[in-house]
């Protein structure tokens, strides 16, 4: 069945290929997106489909239309664009999930909310399931993002509570491929242009801390059926791939699939970097019957063809707030 479904922070890296999903399942897709990290580039092709609106909106401002279900990913991702004003990243999780929380309520959509690892801080229980409270500074440089996801959950289960809506929480791990943000800083980005044009490539501190990487694709699926649950299945549930690698490990799989001639240098580790983490995804496996599939080598191959086009046409990293293709 058709249907009218709203996606925030459409424009992004997620929100893009989730879009691009949507539309090829036969839905009316609102894209709305205030271009902070986003590109009109990412959804350039979606465009000229009928099924495709897209606004330029900040959530942090009430928004009134009329669709059946919601997917809440606004709000920067990378610690380099969420640190850039850190009082709009918690606006955005704060005031901005209220507001698409009352609409939810008003016209009786169903919602999900992206949540992110990140809840869990740096976690003292390996790997992090979801009862795992998490040990999160509340006054660090990463704070605005962190407890602004644990608020925005919080009022997602108030407003379930509350109001018995049919609200969901997705708790994002680790995410990479095409369409990333080239100066977001992240570190599949970073390594991936840093081998493609020949330079350094930044270990930050012993590069033995751990991540788990999940393919974009791998997440879309697992999103798309967590909106097709039914009202009893809220989570929040873990998303991600479980295979843990060292940030030295993924440093050398880069230069081997791009054939780079680039050093491994190493760089200060940045404050309240957590030390490892990986998903505890049995309930991603239970109730969404989901398991990734793409294996990191298989992504990152399809990444760095992506960054190489990017590269070639002269589109390269720039500075938070200098973003060219809007
Ligand atoms: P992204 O920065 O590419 O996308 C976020 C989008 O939200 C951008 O298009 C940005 O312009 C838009 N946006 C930001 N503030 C907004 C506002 N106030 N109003 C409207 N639009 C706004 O990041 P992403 O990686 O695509 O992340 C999408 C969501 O998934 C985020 O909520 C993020 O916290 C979550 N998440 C992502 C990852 C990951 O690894 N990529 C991991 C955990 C959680
Ligand atoms: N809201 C919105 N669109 C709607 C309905 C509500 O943006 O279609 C916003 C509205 O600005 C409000 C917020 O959502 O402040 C929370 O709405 P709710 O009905 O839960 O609370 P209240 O209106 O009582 O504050
Ligand atoms: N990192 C790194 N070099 C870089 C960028 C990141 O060593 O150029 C490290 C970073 O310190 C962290 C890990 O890679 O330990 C993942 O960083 P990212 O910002 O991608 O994600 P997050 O820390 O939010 O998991």
């Amino acid at each position: 069945m058709q249907k009218r479904i709203l996606v925030t922070g459409g424009a992004g890296f997620l929100g893009s290929h989730l879009c691009e999903r949507l539309v090829a399942a036969g839905h009316e897709v609102l894209c709305v997106d205030n271009f902070f990290t986003g590109t009109r580039r990412n959804i350039a092709h979606l465009l000229d489909d009928r099924r495709f609106e897209l606004l330029r909106h900040d959530i942090t401002f009430p928004l009134y239309v009329e669709v059946d279900e919601i997917y809440n990913l606004a709000c920067p991702a990378s610690p380099i664009h969420y640190q850039f004003d850190p009082v709009q990243t918690t606006k955005t999780s704060v005031m901005g999930v209220i507001n698409m929380l009352g609409l939810a309520k008003r016209v009786k959509a169903k919602f999900l909310q992206a949540s992110t690892s990140e809840v869990y801080g740096d976690p003292s229980v390996h790997p992090q399931p979801e009862e795992y409270w998490g040990n999160v500074n509340p006054i660090g440089f990463r704070s605005c993002y962190d407890e602004g996801k644990r608020c925005a959950e919080t009022l997602v289960f108030d407003y379930i509570r509350q109001h018995r809506m049919p609200a969901k929480v997705v708790r994002i791990f680790n995410t990479y491929g095409p369409r990333m943000h080239p100066s977001d800083g992240r570190v599949v980005s970073n390594f991936v242009v840093q081998a493609l044009g020949g330079k350094d490539i930044t270990l930050y501190g012993d590069g033995s801390q751990t991540r788990s990487f999940c393919y974009v694709d791998d997440l879309i699926e697992a999103m798309v059926r967590m909106m097709g649950t039914g009202p009893e299945t809220t989570g929040p549930i873990n998303i991600g791939n479980p295979t843990e690698f060292s940030i030295r490990e993924l440093g050398e799989l880069v230069l081997e699939l791009t054939g780079s001639k680039s050093k491994l240098i190493f760089e200060p580790l940045p404050s309240d970097d957590p030390k490892q983490r990986q998903p505890d995804i049995r309930k991603a496996r239970e109730l969404l019957g989901w398991e990734p599939e793409i294996a990191l080598p298989v992504g990152l191959k399809k990444t760095i063809d992506y960054f190489d086009d990017l590269l070639r046409r002269g589109d390269g990293p720039h500075p938070v707030g200098a973003s060219r293709s809007n």
